[in-house]
């Protein structure tokens, strides 16, 4: 089978001003076209610096990204925005379903799958999140809570184009905690086996993504696993330095 292109996404959940953009450029900065033939580059800033950042991102270096959308294409929805806004304001992808989202907004499967749909109607690429908490992990739940959570969030017609998806555990996140190699493998087989059932050729050719305390240090290691087709990165993506660092295991 063809190798799958690798993706590094950078989520900066609620941090970043204007100011942000310095940081932008470093990346920009330190990304060269031959590690941007190695791996697909995205930075998900809050959406008030998307129309800047998009237009600061040129050539295949990096694509912006957005955290979050809503499921319908418009209406009487105070403060949300529509996956239509964020691809006109220059992104080409929405993160749907992060466990933030699922625990702060109370957003359920089915949020995340009508969500995933409107992403792909504005020609955005869904990049879907699913995870474990510890207690579903110390009981042994972890494998069938992932399976439940890909049937749920992830729409009939997702394709290896429009959905990338993101394995992030929720006690890993911003904990400097991570799984075990063997447990990602495990988890990642488990996603990939599901996945190519479901959708066949698509499935096997989708980008499963390891999110949760990706560091420089640990970047190498985990992509080193089989079924892991790059990473979703939050803290370590807010600086340069660390970013470039995590990039520099997939060249
Ligand atoms: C995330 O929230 O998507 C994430 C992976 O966060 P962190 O890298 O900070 O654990």
């Amino acid at each position: 089978s063809t190798p799958i292109k690798p993706m590094v996404a950078g989520n900066w959940k609620m941090n970043g001003l204007k100011a942000g953009q310095a940081e932008l450029h470093k990346m920009l900065a330190g990304i060269s076209d031959d590690l941007a033939d190695c791996v697909d580059v995205m930075i998900c800033p809050p959406a008030t610096l998307i129309a800047s950042f998009s237009e600061k991102v040129t050539g295949n270096v990096m694509a912006i990204g957005a955290q979050d959308c809503h499921a319908a294409a418009s209406g009487a929805h105070t403060g949300d925005l529509s996956a239509g806004m964020i691809a006109d304001a220059g992104a080409k992808a929405v993160i749907v379903g992060h466990s933030e989202r699922r625990t702060d907004h109370g957003e359920t499967d089915a949020d995340v799958n009508a969500k995933a749909q409107a992403a792909w109607s504005a020609g955005l690429v869904a990049i879907i999140c699913v995870g474990e908490t510890e207690a579903e992990r110390k009981a042994g739940e972890a494998v069938a809570v992932v399976e439940r959570q890909l049937a749920g969030s992830v729409p009939d017609g997702a394709t290896a184009q429009n959905t990338v998806i993101a394995y992030e555990p929720v006690w890993a996140i911003g904990t400097g905690l991570t799984p075990t190699a063997g447990d990602v493998a495990e988890m990642h087989e488990a996603m990939r086996v599901d996945l190519a059932k479901r959708l066949g050729a698509e499935g096997s050719a989708m980008r499963l993504l390891y999110g949760g305390s990706v560091k420089p240090g640990n970047a190498a290691e985990l992509m080193a696993v089989d079924n892991v087709d790059g990473a979703l990165v939050g803290g370590g993506s807010l600086k340069a330095d660390d970013f470039l660092g995590i990039l520099a295991a997939y060249q």
